[in-house]
């Protein structure tokens, strides 16, 4: 097969050239030829890329050695054969010397073929070795300027190579690394561990990777992700070890920090809640394993809410890091103490031989808060309650047992604080028990189970029946009727109180339209109202709408509110109170005297009606100071404008007192106790009637 050949010939001769072309014809090459014959001519013919050269020693206007110089300043490495007549051998060396490949007679070109397949061969050859030379000349550039260190050891370990990011990032000059073991910079015990499995793995021919902590020659930290590759040779034998580590101090340094701050509390240093979990887990499997038990141990500070508030949150910081202090000082070792938040802690027990063992850490944190706090040369005093519940007998798993030991601790508070107390089965009996008294309070609308009795308001003067008072009741599944004060509260707690209040208006409202739309506007409606009630916004309309529903009239509707709301000052009450008068509702301040407010309250306020608590009522000729103050809040609510109510009434003298002193109105035990509907229906029909008969009859 032809070899195709690019060969540039400098000659001025073209029938040599020709000659030279027919012989390399002949040694099996296609040819593509180009003749020079001048320096110019050359310089030009130089820009592509030529096989071979075949330049005639002498010509007229050009020399073989200025070709050979044009060559080398070209930067081309082409093999240069030089043809000539006779030559001397001093000048062959020399042109041999500037870089000629090889000197033949133009008459005896016997050996050109072969010349040139050498030629030609020795020219790759060159070409690979400068490739290979270039290639290893970036690397070493590449390892040189890299901004990763680069460590190459021996097979044994020792450094026989470091970069200069190696040398200016540990502080150790070439030198100083040389020869040692690649890991004597290693900080402590933990990377010197990773550097034996380091060590086995890469002896096995496979790469590692990994963090390893070492120390600078200044002693400063080190953080650095570090791979380990084996070099071998042709036979597979592992010559050296290429180390690339990369400085991670900062992400380190920075994850150490973010692990701090999920896993500490910031003011007290204490561990926190997300380690409190841990811990606690911790201890509950070495428990489980080892079938012990571990006491969890609740603390709260009593009042400590009353310090912040009042003092200022920097003074109850101080407290809370001084409490810290003082709580360290109660536990060893192996437990840990947690700031759960606020002013609670938590210390966790993990292994304990008996109850005892947690109860004396109880009484020596109980102790260290009898001690007043000196803060900024003042003493304060904040005592501490202690809750404790144990593992596995108050709880199978972390969150009962803490649960367990934060019920026992508020048990602690309810007997009066500044002790502890272990949990008990009682204590979760109670909580479930609210509980389930919780969840039937929040269906008790839905499940029906309110019911409404009436109590008749009577006029004093003249015996008749001036309205009835509706009272809620809740049947229970075992038919008893619960009294507002059995739930009340609690409703209001789970926020459920306005559902019930909206139930017993819209309720009361439909029962007893019919007697108050018959009584000609005479009969009122009093209902109780609470003042969340009359924080919701838009009240009033809901009010409008159950006088419009049932064609009531807003003057035979009477709301009864509390003392409490006249203390609350919200806004959204004010603008309720506002609009129930506009629409023309009464209004009423029930328990008059047990609440805080005063008679110059009322001033401010467009009440219709006072009710006197039955407190004050039936001391009544037991006290003569509560008779005298009977007077006057009958007397000054008048002045005010308002209708007075005696409540709870049981007694005629109470009656008589009340009657002779100008009270208007009176309801009571004497008169009837809060009855159902049908039983309050023959009250009502009665005085419908006499009221009917009145009207026949004006003359009596
Ligand atoms: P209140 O509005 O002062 O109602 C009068 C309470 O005194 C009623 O208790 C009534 O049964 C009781 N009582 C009446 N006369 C006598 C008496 O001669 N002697 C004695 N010892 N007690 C008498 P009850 O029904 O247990 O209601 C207690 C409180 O619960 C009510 O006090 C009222 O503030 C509240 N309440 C009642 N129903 C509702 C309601 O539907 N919604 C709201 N928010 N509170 C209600
Ligand atoms: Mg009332
Ligand atoms: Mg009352």
């Amino acid at each position: 097969m032809e070899t195709s050949l690019k060969v540039l010939f400098v000659e001025d001769s073209e029938a040599d050239a020709e000659l030279t072309t027919a012989e390399l014809v002949r040694g099996g090459f296609r040819p593509e030829i180009h003749r020079v014959e001048t320096r110019d001519e050359l310089e030009s013919a130089l820009e592509s890329s030529w096989d071979l050269i075949i330049c005639d020693y002498r010509l007229p206007r050009f020399s073989a050695e200025e070709a050979l110089a044009t060559l080398k300043r070209s930067g081309q490495d082409i093999p240069f054969i030089i043809t000539s007549g006779a030559v001397q051998a001093e000048q062959t060396v020399s042109l041999l010397k500037q870089g000629a490949h090889d000197f033949m007679d133009k008459f005896a070109l016997a050996r050109l073929i072969p010349a040139i397949e050498r030629e030609l061969r020795e020219a790759e050859i060159r070409r690979k070795r400068r490739k290979a030379e270039e290639r290893v000349r970036v690397l070493s550039r590449a390892v040189e300027q890299s901004p990763v260190s680069v460590v190459i050891t021996d097979p044994q370990g020792n450094i026989e190579y470091v970069n200069p990011r190696f040398e200016q990032l540990t502080g150790y000059t070439f030198n100083e690394a040389s020869g040692r073991n690649l890991g004597f910079t290693l900080l402590d015990q933990e990377s010197a561990s990773a550097m034996a499995e380091l060590w086995s793995t890469v002896s096995s021919g496979r790469e590692w990777s990994g963090e390893f902590c070492s120390a600078k020659r200044d002693g400063q930290l080190l953080w650095e992700q570090v791979s380990v590759s084996p070099l071998t040779d042709a036979d597979g034998q592992i010559t050296h070890y290429v180390v690339i580590k990369e400085d991670v101090t900062v992400r380190r340094s920075y994850e150490e920090q973010l692990l701090r701050q999920a896993h500490y509390d910031q003011l007290t240093g204490l561990a926190n809640r997300v380690l409190m979990l841990d811990r606690l887990n911790v201890a509950l499997e070495s428990a489980n394993r080892n079938h012990h038990k571990c006491a969890l141990l609740v603390i709260d500070l009593d009042h400590f809410k009353n310090v912040n508030d009042s003092l200022g949150h920097s003074i109850g910081d101080n407290l809370l890091k001084e409490s810290a202090g003082r709580l360290t000082g109660c536990i060893r070792g192996g437990d840990t103490l947690v700031r759960m938040g606020g002013d609670e802690f938590v210390v966790i027990l993990p292994k304990i031989d008996t109850a005892r063992d947690a109860q004396q850490v109880a009484e020596k944190i109980v102790q260290q808060f009898e001690r007043p706090f000196t803060i900024i040369g003042k003493n304060y005093r904040v005592t501490a309650s202690v809750g404790i519940a144990f593992y596995p007998d108050d709880g199978k798993n972390p969150h009962l047992v803490l649960r367990n030991a934060d019920l026992a601790m508020y048990k602690a508070k309810d007997l009066g604080r500044n002790q502890y107390h272990f949990f008990t089965e009682d204590i979760n009996r109670q909580l479930i028990e609210r509980l389930e008294l919780e969840e039937r309070l929040r269906r008790v609308v839905e499940l029906n189970e309110l019911m409404l009795h009436y109590q008749p308001i009577y006029a004093l003067a003249d015996g008749r029946l001036a309205g009835f008072e509706a009272l809620v009741r809740w049947r229970q599944p075992d038919g008893s009727l619960w009294a507002p004060g059995q739930f009340i509260g609690l409703a209001e707690e789970i926020g459920m109180i306005q559902a019930i209040d909206t139930w017993v208006m819209r309720t009361a409202c439909r029962e007893t339209a019919p007697w108050l739309t018959a009584s000609s506007g005479r009969l009122r409606l009093a209902l109780n109202i609470s003042p969340h009630q009359l924080q919701v916004p838009g009240f009033s309309t809901q009010v409008e709408e159950q006088l419009a529903a049932n064609g009531i009239s807003p003057e035979q509707l009477e709301l009864e509110v509390t003392e409490r709301v006249l203390v609350n000052d919200a806004s959204e009450t004010h603008a309720n109170i506002e609009a129930l008068c506009r629409l023309g509702v009464r209004l009423s301040i029930d328990d008059f005297g047990t609440g805080y407010s005063s008679l110059g309250y009322l001033q401010n306020y467009p009440f219709h009606t006072l009710k006197i608590d039955r407190s004050f009522v039936s001391n009544i000729g037991v006290n003569t100071n509560t008779a005298r103050l009977i007077d006057t809040i009958i007397t000054m609510g008048h002045g005010l404008g308002m209708e007075v109510v005696g409540e709870g009434i049981e007694s005629d003298t109470e009656r008589q007192f009340l009657r002779a002193h100008g009270c208007d109105l009176a309801q009571g035990y004497l008169f009837s106790r809060p009855v159902p509907l049908e039983q309050l229906r023959f009250s009502v029909e009665q005085d419908l009637k006499l009221v009917a008969e009145d009207a026949a009859d004006p003359g009596q």
